[in-house]
């Protein structure tokens, strides 16, 4: 690491610890005695996406997100729904360790995280994704979601985010601060 002050390449580090994702470093340079400040942090391990087409592209979170917020344009969803959703899906992509993914294996993931948020949006999703020919299999499509809405019974948009025991946890706790 070169001063950024004389360009001299040797300094001592005076002060070091950790930060949230890595460490910063306080170092003096040897020639000059300049103060200047380092960051290590751990390169996350590149993830290549398959397409369809067979060409493959490193894997943007940027371009996830942006899918995913398409989809979810104007639908009532709490702030940080969207983020959390393709939060969820890159952890689960690196927790998975693979070098390569295959595009559709993040389309599913997409897919199966929306219908549990939102249907409109999740046909949304799916009519590019799925890229539906005739209106016939976008019915079909509608026609299950339907069939699931009534087994479910209660409107999609007021679909809980987190399970039922972890909202009784939030609410006991909220009861217990305002007192
Ligand atoms: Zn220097």
């Amino acid at each position: 690491m070169n001063c950024p002050f004389c360009g001299h390449h040797d300094s001592r580090v005076i002060d070091s610890r950790d930060v949230n994702d890595g460490i910063r470093r306080r170092r003096q340079c040897l020639s000059c005695g300049s103060r200047f400040t380092t960051y290590e942090r751990l390169q996350p391990t590149g993830l290549f996406v398959i397409k369809k087409d067979q060409r493959r592209e490193e894997f943007s979170k940027d371009k996830l997100l942006i899918g995913i917020r398409k989809a979810c344009e104007k639908r009532p969803l709490p702030v940080g729904t969207v983020d959390k959703l393709a939060d969820d899906i890159e952890a689960e992509l690196y927790r998975q360790g693979k070098a390569e993914v295959a595009s559709t294996v993040i389309g599913d993931l997409v897919m199966k995280g929306l219908k549990s948020l939102d249907y409109i949006a999740y046909i949304r999703f799916a009519s590019v994704y799925r890229d539906f020919t005739d209106i016939t299999a976008l019915k079909q499509e509608i026609d299950t979601l339907v069939g699931d809405e009534t087994e479910v019974s209660r409107p999609i948009s007021q679909l809980p985010l987190l399970p039922a025991e972890e909202l009784e946890t939030v609410a006991k706790r909220r009861q217990r601060s305002r007192r």
